[in-house]
């Protein structure tokens, strides 16, 4: 007899935790585990030897030399790793392989368990056209545009383009990272438009695969959390706001997001938990969204911990690593969906080391560092006073979270927070921060994803 739908066969048990990541999220698993009463195995490349989390860990393993491709990116290293000290699961934070299937894979061919999704579930989510058929039949809004592949046939394109409605964008099927796509605000440009994109996605992603949607011009990003245990039980924690973005990359976010109701978004967050089920998730997730006009547009699910994860915990108290673990084990859900809450609201800004006006990488030694904290402060860290930050590894050093009654409340507390926060012997984005978190647009709520790059340009002209 087959297993109902959703249910899967129970995981092998674990006591250690082997962490192939870095940096603050290696940090920030390192204590989930603990609450677990779980051991953990860190790994690190050369550069990262003298990371501190590595004292906390029952073992401190340097798998390879500093670059990401010669040891946080080496499946065989780290699986050779978790055997020499007994792990029985591995997390993969986010970033590196934590989107990979083929990873996820051969953990479970070694008969360990991936602290994740199904590869299945990761492989179907890589490929944006299968995401978007399987979003579709599970009812979650999307982008205008053909769930399937772009053809070949010149005619066929043009009547695509003009049954969409200029401007379109032209997608890889297997992009990611803010690369391979183009937007098209005429016919003229089209062919062009896709035979570049078609030659960028066969050489950056092997595979020359392309999709068609309409361009939104003025959207927000906003996403949805979501969680799956192996029992069939599927919860969505709330949503956030990514929308203060540099170059696709998120600088400052917040939960809930500004202006949002419940009887907007709440159909949404139902069909994402349905779209959960149909495809048999199981983990943390998140379900990506372009709004504009008062609708949400599907636009990518990441499969993996997201960096932005604390403003939900804050939100929603619950502990989301913590709960990811636990699920790994075969633990049910702690929280049905009645008891999810919103409590106030939360906002994230990523501190990064680097040039607050060109936002070039800043490597060296942090020779003095002072943190804010009180009530409502929560800074998630790897970094101390005498840390190298190394110039291998991208450039968030450490997250500053807070936590208030309202919007208004936690922006003067952030505004005071960043103040308070003193980084020596190496440049931050602090004053980049302080000046969005004084900016009136970012204070009533109304950015889209345009706004950073717009207000960089017009705040200091060329
Ligand atoms: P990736 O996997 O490379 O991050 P996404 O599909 O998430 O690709 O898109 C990255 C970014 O590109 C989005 O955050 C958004 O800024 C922009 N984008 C993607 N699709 C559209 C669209 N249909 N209309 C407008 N902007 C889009």
């Amino acid at each position: 007899m087959s297993a109902p739908v959703g249910i899967e066969k129970a995981s092998a048990p674990f006591d250690t935790v082997l962490i192939a990541n870095r940096g603050e999220i290696a940090a920030r698993i390192q204590k989930a585990c603990r609450a677990l009463g779980l051991k953990t195995v860190m790994i690190c490349s050369e550069a990262d030897r003298l990371a501190k989390y590595g004292d906390a860990a029952e073992h401190f393993l340097c798998i390879g030399p500093s670059p990401a491709a010669k040891s946080y990116l080496n499946q065989d290293a780290i699986l050779l790793a978790a055997r020499l000290t007994g792990a029985g699961a591995i997390h993969p934070g986010y970033g590196f392989l934590s989107e990979k299937a083929s990873f996820a894979e051969a953990i479970d061919r070694a008969g360990l368990v991936f602290i994740g999704p199904p590869a299945s579930a990761i492989a179907t989510m890589g490929d944006k056209i299968a995401a978007k058929r399987a979003m579709i039949s599970a009812g979650v809004p999307c982008v205008p545009g053909p769930d399937t592949a772009l053809p070949d046939d010149r005619g066929l394109i043009d009547r695509t383009a003009r049954e969409i409605g200029y401007p379109v964008i032209i997608k890889a099927a297997g992009g990611g990272g803010g690369r391979g796509m183009r937007v098209v605000s005429e016919p003229q440009q089209l062919h062009e438009a896709v035979a570049l994109t078609r030659e960028e996605a066969r050489q950056a992603f092997g595979s020359a695969e392309l999709y068609m949607e309409k361009f939104l011009q003025h959207p927000r990003h906003i996403e949805i959390q979501v969680v799956c245990d192996r029992h069939g039980n599927a919860i969505w924690l709330g949503h956030r706001d990514c929308s203060m973005q540099r170059r696709h990359q998120k600088v400052v976010e917040e939960a809930p997001a500004p202006g949002i109701t419940a009887k907007l978004i709440g159909p949404v967050g139902q069909a994402c938990v349905e779209a959960c089920r149909q495809i048999g998730y199981r983990g943390v997730g998140t379900f990506e969204f372009l709004y504009e006009d008062g609708r949400f547009y599907f636009i990518e699910m990441n499969t993996r911990l997201q960096v932005e994860h604390p403003v939900t915990e804050m939100t929603s108290g619950l502990d989301i690593v913590r709960e990811q673990i636990a699920i790994a084990q075969g633990m049910p859900l702690t929280l049905g969906q009645a008891e999810i809450g919103c409590e106030g609201h939360a906002i994230e800004c990523r501190i990064n080391a680097e040039d607050p006006e060109t936002f070039l990488p800043s490597a060296g030694v942090i020779d003095e560092l002072n943190l804010p904290e009180g009530p409502g402060i929560r800074i998630d860290t790897h970094i101390h006073a005498g840390y190298r930050v190394s110039p291998y590894y991208d450039s968030l050093i450490a997250k500053l979270i807070v936590h208030a009654e309202t919007r208004s409340a936690a922006i003067v507390k952030m505004r005071d927070a960043l103040a308070a926060t003193r980084i020596s012997g190496i440049s931050t984005n602090l004053p980049f921060l302080s000046a969005i978190l004084d900016d009136d647009g970012f204070g009533r709520g109304e950015t889209d994803i345009h706004y950073l790059e717009h207000w960089l340009k017009t705040r200091r002209p060329a």
